[in-house]
């Protein structure tokens, strides 16, 4: 295939794409051949000329070339682009997962480093993320119109990650209709809103759906086996997804915090939807550090208790400070929790991996000098695939502990 530009690596650096690895950093390059455009398809070389992979340029990003393949003769046309959004789609089919909001490309697990599409009952969502997938967004639009029969994508290329490849801002709609107001999807018997213009991300949390479900299992359980219907506290609990799962599986109440007041009102709404009695949620408008430190004052306690914050490393240069607050609030909720009680705690920094992600709830374990089991330890839903060579894939990771 005839390309734009070559990227010609130092010596030893060939090593990471032979192991398939899909990213290539600006430290590894020697010299650019040619005058690549950002995003433009580009082979990669190593320092002895050999061919390695054909890959997007990003001038701007200290990834400087993300891998579309290993195989010299595959030609990246708009063929190429549309068998691997058909492929993600067809494998999403092949999940069973018990739901109308799945995410149907993601990224480099997929193939399409940088390309997000998750699909919302018949309203798709679209971010470029990186050069190269900004650079072939006809020709994905286009594929995931084909692959999928829905006419309506909206745009929300918005997130922190363009800055970093030099690419502005953007959403709206890509093709078709405006969305409406709110989409209404389904999860595991749940209903809910999504506001895909304005929500996170592409406007719901889809990831979370195995851990709200298990939520809303332990809610159950600990109903039947204690014969009282559970307390639970929901913390950074956005538009209400494990507030609501925890409550149709049977807690008695529910106090769910988040500091967005807009989050609060749709996740009122979605409270509302399913039938749920006004009585038992209580919603508090409040940032979470200083709530918990308040409900300690009020002693009390819960049987099930929630942590789903926000990134809080962005890189790996915020960990130290992540993982002081990630230790906060879970040293906070551990004293909140009562004896046989659940505590569900998530980080999604990419930046915090799980084995550190567990010793610093175990810090927050020991200084709460309480006894906690763990029981299981949780990701993200089946449709956010890691790619076994692309182990920076991995971003969200939970811990299920009981106190004993
Ligand atoms: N569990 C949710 C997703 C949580 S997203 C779900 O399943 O859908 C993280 C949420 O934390 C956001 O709604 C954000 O508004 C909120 N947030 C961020 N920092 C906060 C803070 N310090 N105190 C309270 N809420 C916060």
């Amino acid at each position: 295939m005839k390309v734009d530009g070559e990227l010609i690596l130092k010596p030893g650096k060939e090593r990471s794409l032979a192991r398939r690895h899909p990213w290539v950093y600006a430290t590894a390059v020697a010299r650019v051949v040619g005058k690549p455009a950002a995003g433009a398809t580009i082979a990669v070389r190593a320092a002895d000329g050999a061919w390695l992979a054909w890959a997007a340029y990003s001038p701007e990003s200290s990834i400087r070339a993300r891998c579309w393949s290993f195989a010299e003769a595959e030609a990246i046309d708009a063929g190429w682009f549309a068998a691997r959004v058909r492929a993600a789609v067809a494998r999403r089919a092949m999940l069973g997962v018990a739901t109308n909001a799945v995410r149907l490309v993601f990224g480099e697990a997929d193939g399409l480093p940088g390309f997000i599409a998750d699909r919302y009952a018949d309203q798709l969502v679209v971010q470029f993320q990186a050069a190269g997938v900004n650079a072939q967004r006809d020709a994905l639009l286009d594929a995931l119109g084909a692959a999928t029969g829905c006419a309506n994508v909206y745009d929300r290329s918005d997130s922190a990650t363009r800055q970093r490849e030099g690419l502005p801002p953007s959403s709206g709609i890509a093709r078709g209709a405006a969305p409406p107001e709110l989409v209404e999807v389904h999860e595991h018997g749940v209903r809910y809103l999504v506001d895909v213009r304005r929500g996170h991300k592409t406007g719901f949390y889809i990831d979370q759906r195995d851990n709200r479900r298990l939520a809303g299992e332990l809610a159950a359980r600990l109903a039947r086996e204690r014969g009282r219907a559970p307390a639970v506290l929901n913390c950074f609990c956005y538009t209400g997804g494990f507030s609501i799962a925890a409550a149709r599986g049977g807690a008695g109440s529910v106090l769910s915090i988040d500091s967005s007041a807009d989050a609060l009102a749709l996740a009122q709404r979605n409270w509302a939807l399913n039938g749920l009695a006004p009585a038992a949620a209580e919603w508090r408008a409040a940032d979470v550090f200083d709530a918990l430190r308040a409900l300690r004052d009020e002693g009390r306690p819960f049987d099930l208790i929630v942590l789903d914050p926000p990134k809080f490393a962005a890189s790996h240069h915020h960990v130290e400070r992540a993982a002081r607050a990630y230790k906060d609030i879970n040293l906070s909720a551990l004293r909140l929790l009562a004896p046989g009680g659940y505590l569900l705690t998530f980080s999604c920094s990419g930046a915090i991996d799980v084995d550190l992600f567990q010793k610093i709830v175990a810090g927050a374990v020991i200084d709460a000098r309480v006894d906690c089991q763990l029981l299981a330890r949780l990701a993200a839903g089946i449709d956010h695939p890691l790619l076994m060579t692309h182990p920076e894939g991995e971003y969200l990771k939970g811990l299920l502990l009981v106190r004993i």
